[in-house]
């Protein structure tokens, strides 16, 4: 399998921040085992990918469904998809989520957290301070 999108999403971010700080944020996420077994796909680490996330694990497990179009189940540490799901687009999908609701929209740095301003939720950068709207 060719190189993964989320690797040189991330080469690239680090690019972009001091190295003091992409030091302290280094962030390494587990390459996503995908199992096709039958009529289901398995996300074989999904805890470990959300470990790494510092994320709730069923925020990105109603994305990724969601996004993907199909339903599923969540295990203690995997999650099982209906139907054939191509590995590429459970990927893409976890690009998108780290693009979304982790990336800091300013310096890129993936140490941030969400905090709520009255009824909005923000993504507040733990690096740079810079604050974005999300929807939870
Ligand atoms: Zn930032």
């Amino acid at each position: 399998m060719s190189g993964f999108d989320y690797e040189s999403l991330l080469d690239r971010a680090r690019d972009r921040i001091p190295k003091d700080i992409s030091e302290r944020a280094r962030w390494t996420m587990p390459e996503p085992e995908i199992l096709l077994e039958g009529n289901q796909t398995i996300l074989r680490n999904f805890s470990s990918i959300v470990d790494s996330m510092d994320r709730d694990a069923n925020h990105v497990y109603q994305f990724l469904i969601n996004e993907l179009g199909t339903s599923g189940t969540q295990e203690s540490t995997r999650i099982l998809l209906k139907g054939r799901v191509p590995p590429k687009r459970i990927k893409e999908k976890i690009v998108a989520y780290v693009k979304t609701f982790i990336l800091c929209g300013q310096c890129k740095a993936p140490d941030t957290r969400f905090i709520k301003e009255d009824r909005t939720y923000l993504l507040k950068c733990q690096a740079c301070g810079a604050t974005r709207p999300v929807r939870l």
